[in-house]
């Protein structure tokens, strides 16, 4: 049985005083569905959530990071400085970091393995964009992401991936994925961890589904085969809306 794992993605939203206050709303909930929690913030309030969170199970993600220990790299920061404050996570090759800040796959596989030799768990996006879904690509598309970005990575570390798919055309646009849809490619991504690994690793891998996940839709997702948790856009920047994704289940009824 894989854990359910539900991650918000707070992209640049909130000031230090907002996360302070979302922290404060957030921990007066409890989590009744059992799913491990994360939020991954703009790094300047990454630390602020690490000391509101502590000594609660809710982990700490950042959204990027660079793959070199230190270096003449203005505006980076490294694993390490991402280790040192407690964080948790980080979100790596989100679909804006690939279309906005020329991540490729070849920077998402060298951060993969900078994450896993500094002790951070990576969640590593993939998905198409609309033009490649129309023309019938989406598949072919996430397995160059996952081969490029899965090259040279032993099956020790895979064991222990997140993969977050992320259709582009069902981000911040209100458009999800039908639940049918967004499994069939976590099935797919599943299929392809054990083609490149082994079937007993895939089985381990948790996969995501990200792309306007809501309040409203997280129990159909949640309910799928392949779909082990949600990386949540807008919807996790609310407490009252999160709390009801986190808890999938009672949404059910
Ligand atoms: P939305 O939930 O706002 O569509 O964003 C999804 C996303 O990009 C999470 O990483």
């Amino acid at each position: 049985m894989r854990q359910p794992f539900i991650a918000g993605n707070w992209k640049m939203f909130k000031t230090i005083a907002e996360a302070k206050e979302f922290a404060e709303a957030f921990k007066n909930f409890e989590i009744t569905s059992g799913a491990r929690v994360a939020f991954c913030a703009p790094y300047i309030q990454l630390e602020t959530l690490v000391k509101a969170f502590s000594g609660s199970e809710i982990g700490i993600g950042a959204q990027n990071m660079h793959f070199e220990n230190e270096g003449a790299y203005t505006g980076e920061i490294s694993a390490g400085m991402l280790k040192e404050i407690g964080v948790d996570y980080c979100i790596i090759g989100h679909s804006e970091r690939r279309q906005y800040f020329a991540e490729t796959d070849e920077t998402v596989n060298k951060k993969l393995k900078k994450a896993f030799e500094a002790g951070i768990g990576p969640i590593m996006c993939v998905g198409e964009n609309l033009d490649e879904r129309e023309a019938g690509n989406a598949f072919d598309v996430v397995k160059v992401q996952l081969e490029g970005g899965l090259a040279g990575i032993p099956e020790s570390d895979v064991e222990k991936l997140v993969i977050a798919y992320e259709p582009v055309w069902a981000i911040g646009t209100g458009k999800t994925a039908t639940a049918a849809q967004a499994n069939e490619m976590c099935a797919f991504i599943r299929s392809e961890v054990a083609r490149l690994y082994s079937r007993e690793t895939a089985e381990k891998v948790i996969i995501q589904y990200g792309g306007s996940v809501k309040p409203g839709n997280a129990a159909e997702l949640m309910a799928m085969e392949d779909i082990d948790g949600a990386l949540v856009g807008g919807a996790s920047l609310v407490p009252a809306d999160f709390i009801k994704i986190v808890n999938f289940k009672e949404e059910e009824k």
